[in-house]
């Protein structure tokens, strides 16, 4: 049984991880803003790491834009920067320690032959579960293509610090997933779990669209021994009408028609409003970095709401 509690007294640990496959967002300030206060609420530090995985989507430059947007905003990230893509390694041998202890295997299916092989009912949101074509060994005629982890029937249980108890059924919603793609790239669900385990984070704090990778997340750490961070998924911000925003509507880039280093205060009390918090009139013009230090100091996570709702900024 592995605990989900932290330990007493051990330094939090949060990070903010933003994939620079598009511009920062108001979704992803309200991301930065909330993870960094938690973890500054608590004394602890905030890293940051570049989610820059899936090479074929990188923007060239995004992510220096990202550090510049980051910076103007007031924020300031503790120790190196961690990159996606110059882990290799870290996750090949995770995923060999997940094959030899037959928790991975290999798969030789296509995305058409797993969606004509599923007829079965199922709960994902358009996804199909695995119908473990190759988890008992890959059929005579198919090569290895993707590898994938072994689900099991127990459900996982997600301790959400904002969302609250949520229980996944990972066999009914997407069974046997993805570790390694046939394109020869990690998953993001293997790579997450193992940088957040390397850099030592004990508190990942995120937008509520991730949530349903969180037990994906979970299973992966106890089968690779690592412990599970405590989790808070924020509300979601919205279109000004309702509706997604999307990374690749350029019209949410946080930087587009704002002078940042002029902006950044309001748009970071903007972000502490939208997760419910009340701070002071006065403080109302001062710096992103102030407004930062106030959230730091008085951040309060009773307040945050669970809807999902547009920012007015
Ligand atoms: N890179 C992911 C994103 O930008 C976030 C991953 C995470 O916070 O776990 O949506």
């Amino acid at each position: 049984m592995i605990s989900e509690q932290m330990p007493e007294n051990r330094t939090v640990v949060g990070r903010f991880a933003p994939s620079p496959t598009g511009p920062l967002h108001l979704g992803s300030l309200v991301a930065a803003v909330g993870s960094y206060v938690m973890a500054k609420r608590a004394g602890g530090l905030w890293l940051l790491r570049m989610e820059d995985l899936d090479t074929p989507r990188v923007v060239p430059g995004m992510a220096d834009d990202m550090f510049r947007t980051l910076e103007s905003l007031g924020f300031a990230w503790d120790g190196d920067v961690m990159w996606q893509s110059r882990r290799a390694e870290a996750y090949g041998s995770a995923l060999e320690r997940l094959l030899s202890a037959r928790n991975a295997y290999p798969c030789g299916c296509s995305r058409a032959e797993i969606a004509r092989a599923a007829s079965a009912p199922h709960d994902g949101e358009g996804e199909v579960p695995y119908p473990n074509i190759c988890r008992n060994g890959l059929p005579a005629g198919k090569e290895p293509r993707s590898y994938r982890v072994k689900v099991g029937a127990e459900p996982i249980v997600v301790h959400d610090l904002i969302m609250g108890e949520k229980r996944y059924d990972l066999a009914r919603i997407c069974g046997d997933f993805v570790v390694k793609r046939a394109d020869g790239l990690f998953a993001y669900q293997l790579a997450v779990v193992v940088d957040d385990a390397d850099q030592g984070v004990t508190q990942v704090v995120r937008g509520a669209d991730l949530l349903s990778s969180t037990p994906r997340q979970i299973l992966l750490q106890r089968l690779l021994g690592y412990e599970t961070p405590a989790y808070a998924h924020l509300p979601l911000v919205t279109a000004p009408g309702g509706g997604k925003l999307s990374k690749r509507d350029n019209a949410v880039s946080l930087a587009a028609g704002r002078d940042l280093a002029a902006d950044g205060g309001r748009l970071i009390l903007a972000a502490l409003r939208f997760l419910g918090q009340r701070p002071p009139a006065s403080i109302a013009g001062a710096a992103g970095r102030e407004i930062l230090a106030w959230g730091a100091a008085h951040f309060d996570l009773s307040l945050v709401p669970t809807a999902s709702a547009p920012l007015s900024a």
